[in-house]
């Protein structure tokens, strides 16, 4: 039994001297962590055709069996919860709980993507119709095949882990390549697949199932080359344009979960402590690099002084830090520090004011608490992703223009309503794909709701009902179950037509 995993999937050790390598840096310290292969386009030709062999002992396992290795697996990332959070927390600087609640909340979908995967993608009977009353008519949902997994380092193991436990629990075998900033992380998770899989008889490997590329864009690009049949992947707008236009060469179905520019809204009628309490965790938690993090707040004239006291006091409380309890860490790609710096120069020189912090909070590696308000519209901080730990609150005459600036931006991922009488009726208002009532990014944690975004945010769903079905092809089948006229002969005889058409009419033409 060889193993491709040793020549190109592990770290540094038992690498082919050969082998170009790339640095995970600690972005608290700027340390090297470790090295990492950046595979060739040969490299990851060679793993998803590793992968391409286990597929069928994977899907043959059927939806019982899988279940039965993913929940080996959950019960070892459950085990090993502070293990992982570790390699998390250094490769993102993110505080240890931080990094924990994203390993909880990844065990939560793994263990709901296998219980359902079934009941979802199972034979099921449908109606067959008056027409074709004479067939049996079903539809089921097998696998794809081979999933590329493209993800981010922002939340390196939720955010994948929205489509590589999904993708496994519909009976595909998954190659996965993590951010550049999180290599260690990804390799982590595969590694415990398949410690936690065991031995699998036959040649098939157990760790072919679920396998890591390490590299940069051009590994990516070479993953979405390499003959997958669906890409994915989640990351910048500007990144996602580049994956499909690599895609399209293949015609490589892909999903699209991108950045945000998220709003929370707040009306009269408002809990304003807690819609407080969530603008600032919102915003700045994870130092605000959350694509469904709060960016913008629409809050209705009546309390908006009095919100923005209350943003202003919590706000000035949180500094962020390097240790472990921290209650957020630096911004983990160094580039974004002049995005940052750029928009808030941009807010202030158009009119908008400081209520907390300013210019002076970008102090690399670190960017403490800012809260800008009355933002002109049109500043690059009310219409960018900022993926920093600033929001723009800005007032608005009632919830309803609040609404319309929400829907104003290019983006569409997620939003929030602080409302007591209104909450329900303004979600369903809102141009995005998740909503939160009464609470923040609340969505998330609930595996069965579908996750993903319209416009520059992406399309496509991962989680949920939607996020398995999105990893298979829907197979309809029909059946005849009994002689009757047929009209898709060259036989029929030519009255079959005219009753047939006087059938509909009694029928459909009412
Ligand atoms: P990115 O676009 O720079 O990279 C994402 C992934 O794509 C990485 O693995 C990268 O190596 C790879 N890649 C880069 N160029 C490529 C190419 N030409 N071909 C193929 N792959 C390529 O994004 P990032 O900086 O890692 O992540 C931050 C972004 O991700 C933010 O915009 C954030 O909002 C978004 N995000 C979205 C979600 C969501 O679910 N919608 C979740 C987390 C992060």
């Amino acid at each position: 039994m060889t193993s491709t995993r040793d020549a190109v999937s592990a770290p540094a050790a038992g690498q082919d001297a050969q082998q170009d390598t790339f640095d995970s840096l600690d972005p608290r310290t700027g340390e090297v962590i470790a090295s990492y292969p950046r595979h060739t386009p040969e490299q990851v030709e060679a793993v998803v055709a590793r992968a391409r062999r286990a597929a069928r002992w994977w899907n043959d396992l059927g939806f019982d069996g899988r279940a039965t290795k993913l929940g080996a697996w959950r019960r070892l990332l459950d085990a090993r919860r502070d293990e992982l959070a570790a390699v998390v927390s250094r490769e993102t600087g993110k505080p240890m709980d931080d990094a924990r609640i994203e390993g909880i909340l990844a065990l939560d979908h793994l263990h709901w993507a296998a219980k359902h995967a079934r009941r979802v993608l199972g034979p099921r009977n449908a109606a067959a119709g008056l027409l074709m009353i004479n067939h049996k008519a079903t539809v089921e949902y097998p696998p794809m095949g081979v999933i590329g997994v493209l993800g981010p380092w922002n939340y390196p193991v939720f955010t994948p882990m929205g489509s590589i436990a999904y993708a496994l629990a519909a009976g595909n075998t998954v190659v996965f390549k993590p951010s550049e900033l999180t290599p260690g992380v990804g390799t982590w998770l595969a590694d415990s697949f398949a410690e936690a899989v065991g031995d699998v008889p036959g040649d098939i490997n157990a760790d072919a199932v679920f396998q890591v590329v390490t590299g940069e864009g051009e590994t990516g690009g070479a993953l979405c080359r390499a003959g997958v049949d669906k890409v994915a992947f989640t990351g910048s707008t500007a990144t996602a344009k580049k994956v499909m236009a690599t895609c399209a060469e293949s015609l490589t179905p892909v999903l699209v979960e991108c950045g945000g520019k998220d709003a929370l809204l707040v009306d009269a009628d408002a809990d304003l402590d807690d819609a407080a309490a969530a603008v600032v965790w919102g915003a700045m938690s994870n130092a605000g690099q959350t694509c469904v993090g709060v960016e913008r707040v629409y809050v209705v004239d009546a309390v908006a002084e009095d919100l923005l006291d209350r943003v202003a006091a919590r706000a000035a409380q949180v500094r962020p830090g390097g240790r472990p309890d921290s209650p957020y860490g630096p911004i983990t790609m160094p580039s974004q520090l002049g995005i940052i710096s750029g928009q808030i120069d941009d807010a202030l020189s158009r009119g908008g004011r400081a209520v907390v912090g300013g210019p002076g909070s970008v102090r690399a590696p670190y960017v403490d608490p800012v809260v800008l308000a009355d933002v002109p519209e049109d500043s690059s901080a009310v219409t960018d992703e900022t993926f920093g730990p600033t929001v723009v609150v800005n007032r608005v005459r009632d919830l309803d223009e609040a609404v319309e600036r929400a829907n104003a931006s290019r983006y569409g991922l997620g939003a929030s309503v602080f409302a007591k009488a209104r909450g329900h009726e303004v979600a369903r208002k809102l141009r995005c794909g998740m909503v939160s009532v009464n609470g923040v990014i609340a969505f998330a944690g609930i595996p069965s709701l579908p996750f993903g975004g319209v416009g520059d945010s992406g399309f496509g769903r991962i989680h949920g009902v939607d996020g398995l079905r999105e990893f298979t092809r829907p197979l309809a089948i029909s059946e005849r179950r009994f002689r009757s006229v047929n009209v898709m002969t060259f036989d029929r005889p030519n009255w079959v037509v005219k009753v047939l058409a006087k059938l509909v009419s009694v029928i459909y033409g009412r």
